[in-house]
């Protein structure tokens, strides 16, 4: 902590309301200086008491997003993994939980012998060290730091206190930024500044002046208000930033861009604002995505449909490979509860692709495996992901090799055909908090299959969340009556990929292809799947 410190440190709080997009505005600066050569990583300090999401129903807080290390965390590092190069990884999001848990255990050894343990010194400073842990990796040239929540609630306290001391030492290394909202009132034909006002006034009541403020806005901003938020909350005129409402968050660098965003952050943090902003292939991206030559229609057939956030990853991996096909991907969210042999073919007929998505628990896995039924039986391309894979693999045990009741164990403990079963290293394991088989862990691609067609590639790596697997007992029948394993954990030999060869697109993966999606690097599983719906599309 001196103020030679080669890293910079760039803060991002929120006011007024949630949900004003923080998350998105941070990825679209992290872009931004990406492409001015800088190196850049983004850090989530989430205010909640559980240790990570990994815990928490996707109605709650949406999908849960993994790194390569095995890290569960907020959506918003997918974001962060979908704009900038950077990966992620368990420093990028930190949470209450795991700062106590920290606290707790160094207490227990006895680190802190003699002393009263406390919010203020222990937990702000074991924050600090949080913040700082990327930082005095030396790889960055800046750490963007989201603080999660809002101004003024009582959780986010000890964050705001944490980044309010570590400016104070910085001094010229970090700054703040602060997302807020300027309502327009319709009645009144006006914009409203005084929510902004009042969140900065609250913000600075904790010792924090920010130094650029992102305004959310349905209109544009004249000078006039800018020049009034300016005086009021005592930033620079042109530290008064417009954010307005965008047709896709990928137009949002672009926006910040113009609003010059970037060049007044860099100017504060004393770093050089003259280099080229290098956005070609972003560009390029948009250009094809706005401008489709085509239009599929795919299913994601899943039971927490009704909120989107809860497949975040996957929506956006589709629009990565729409883009790459010049596709307009046109998603139908069908609930698999509601999916059965009766409505098959209404629901599902008209789709160009299914995919069967990841999950936990029996709901609604009856309807998934109608629709893997539908998709084998009617030639559909097909991608099942995690638990979809395993309705593939129980679909065809019951279907094809007439393995009567064949299910998953975590389905049905006593099935006589285990055909996905609970691996062996989760037998014993009764904790339920970052237990599964997570992270990134190597395939082996069989030469010929269709997944090497897609990905063109003899070795892969890609990230896991699950508990139970392939059961290898059955791989030689599956092979022998026309369902192959062609991607096997080279180490463990568990199964990563299979697929139906005699099918023009049938592919069900164990692991999560959509976490490794991003702008820059489409995931080709997802580019193959919408080039065979697409194909599909057209034969029809
Ligand atoms: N519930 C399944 C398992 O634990 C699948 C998990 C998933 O889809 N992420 O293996």
């Amino acid at each position: 902590m001196s103020k030679s410190s080669l890293t910079k440190y760039l803060f991002v709080t929120g006011g007024v309301a949630s949900s004003l997009g923080k998350g998105i505005v941070s990825a679209s600066l992290g872009k931004l200086l990406e492409a001015r050569g800088y190196t850049v990583t983004i850090q989530k300090l989430d205010p909640y008491i559980n240790v990570d999401p990994g815990t928490m129903n996707p109605y709650e807080h949406g999908e849960c997003y993994v790194t390569n290390d095995g890290a569960e965390t907020d959506l918003d590092l997918g974001h962060y993994e979908r704009f900038l190069t950077t990966e992620t990884s368990q420093a990028n999001n930190v949470t209450t939980g795991r700062i106590y848990q920290s606290v707790i255990d160094k207490e227990r050894r006895g680190d802190y012998l003699g002393k009263t343990v406390q919010v203020i010194p222990h937990i702000t400073n074991e924050i600090k060290e949080h913040v700082q842990l990327l930082g005095n990796t030396g790889q960055f040239d800046i750490v963007i730091t989201e603080i999660g929540g809002t101004v003024g609630d009582i959780e986010s306290l000890p964050f705001i206190e944490a980044v309010r001391q570590l400016k104070w030492e910085l001094e010229g290394d970090a700054i703040s930024i602060h997302l807020t909202l300027v309502p327009y009132l319709s009645a009144a034909g006006e914009l409203k500044t005084k929510p902004t006002q009042n969140s900065v006034k609250k913000l600075r009541e904790l010792g924090l002046q920010p130094d650029i403020l992102v305004c959310r806005t349905e209109h544009s901003l004249n000078s006039d208000i800018r020049r009034k938020i300016a005086l009021f909350c005592n930033v620079e005129k042109d530290a008064v930033i417009e954010s307005i409402d965008a047709e896709s968050i990928y137009d949002v660098p672009l926006l910040m861009q113009e609003e010059q965003l970037d060049k007044v952050a860099l100017r504060k943090l004393g770093l050089k604002d003259d280099t080229d902003v290098e956005l070609k292939m972003w560009k390029e991206f948009l250009g094809r995505l706005k401008n489709p030559k085509h239009e599929i229609h795919i299913g994601l057939i899943g039971k927490y449909v009704e909120l989107r956030d809860a497949y975040k990853s996957i929506a956006e991996a589709f629009i990565h490979a729409g883009a790459s096909n010049e596709c307009k991907v046109k998603l139908h969210w069908i609930h698999s509860e509601e999916v059965n042999t009766e409505n098959a073919k209404k629901t599902l007929d008209n789709l160009d692709g299914i995919l069967v998505a990841p999950g936990f628990g029996d709901r609604g896995i009856d309807g998934k495996l109608v629709a893997v039924r539908y998709a084998r039986e009617n030639n559909i391309p097909f991608l099942g992901i995690c638990l979809g894979m395993q309705c593939a693999v129980i679909e065809y045990g019951r279907n094809v090799l007439h393995l009567e009741n064949a299910h998953s164990a975590e389905i049905n403990p006593t099935t006589t055909h285990p055909v996905i079963d609970i691996m062996e290293e989760q037998k014993s394991i009764t904790e339920k908090g970052g237990t599964m088989r997570l992270g990134a862990y190597p395939c082996s691609i069989e030469k010929g299959s269709l997944a090497h067609e897609v990905y063109e590639k003899d070795n892969i790596m890609e990230r896991h969340r699950h508990r139970f697997e392939f059961n290898n007992k059955y791989k030689e029948q599956y092979e022998s009556g026309g369902m192959k394993a062609s991607g096997i954990n080279p180490e463990s030999k568990l199964v990563e990929i299979v697929e139906i060869p005699e099918h023009p697109f049938f592919i069900g993966v164990q692991f999560h292809p959509e976490y490794k999606s991003t702008v820059a690097n489409p995931q080709p599983l997802f580019v193959g799947f919408v080039g065979a719906a697409l194909k599909h599309a057209q034969n029809k």
